[in-house]
């Protein structure tokens, strides 16, 4: 685990003054945009610490990870998000510890998420990842199937379905970066022609969440610019790769 960053508190700061300047620039108002601050890797101290700097919302990848953090913290009143990679057999635990799921594109994850939903909780909050760049070793729900894939998942009695999700291929060109969040957008507004309508658009990271607001991001992920850098990313990474079903 990585230790606290001292300027977190800074780091803070600055990202949530960096989220008003790129809504007021595009003309919309800084309290749209929500800012999910992302703690793979960073231990619950840090996540503590940040809490006490007004932030609610925290990201993890990796269940067991976070298990361990949303027990630590149990008694703050924090907003987790699960934004990883799904594995089936962990689908209860994602289900009976989370508020929000982002990157489902299974519907049999999705039907497992509902089946395990505990009846106490609120609703599942559910976000579909879309594969917008195209590319072929990327996750997510390709856009041609996201409307049909949307239908389905709507009717799963324990999910609310509330927007799309996409990390898009790094890039350093905004105009790129535009180009690609531009298009979820675009397909988030097809859908709800299409009787689907949903009010999140999670995309934007550390990279690039400032092009993600201009193209009307309503979450963005942000974990370097808040904790720093990952030293063990890749070897969390590699640990995690090929899920077993
Ligand atoms: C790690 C991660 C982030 C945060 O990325 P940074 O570049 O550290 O801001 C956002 N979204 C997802 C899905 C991630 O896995």
């Amino acid at each position: 685990m990585a230790t606290i960053e001292t300027n977190l508190q800074a780091n803070l700061q600055a990202i949530r003054r960096r989220i008003a300047v790129a809504a007021q620039a595009c003309g919309r108002e800084p309290a749209e945009v929500a800012l999910v601050a992302v703690s793979k890797t960073f231990g619950a101290d840090a996540i503590a610490a940040a809490y006490s700097c007004g932030q609610h919302a925290f990201g993890e990848n990796y269940v067991q990870e976070a298990l361990d953090k949303l027990t630590a913290l149990q008694t703050l009143r924090i907003e987790w998000h699960f934004i990883g990679p799904i594995q089936s057999n962990k689908t209860r635990l994602i289900a009976g510890n989370f508020a929000w799921v982002h990157g489902v594109e299974r519907l049999k994850i999705a039907e497992r998420l509902s089946a395990a939903r505990p009846p106490h909780l609120a609703p599942l909050q559910i976000c579909i990842e879309v594969n917008i760049g195209g590319e072929g070793s990327k996750s997510g729900v390709a856009p041609v199937d996201t409307l049909a894939f949307a239908r389905a998942i709507a009717t799963l009695p324990r999910l609310q379905l509330r927007g799309l999700m996409a990390i898009p291929p790094a890039c350093e060109d905004v105009v790129q970066q535009r180009r690609h969040f531009g298009a979820l957008r675009e397909l988030k507004a097809q859908l709800a022609a299409d009787g689907i309508k949903l009010d999140t658009l999670s995309m934007g990271m550390s990279a690039d969440f400032e092009a993600a607001i201009a193209e009307g991001a309503t979450l963005v992920r942000v974990g370097t610019s808040i904790f720093g850098a990952r030293p063990d990313h890749a070897s969390a990474r590699a640990a995690n790769a090929n899920p077993l079903e």
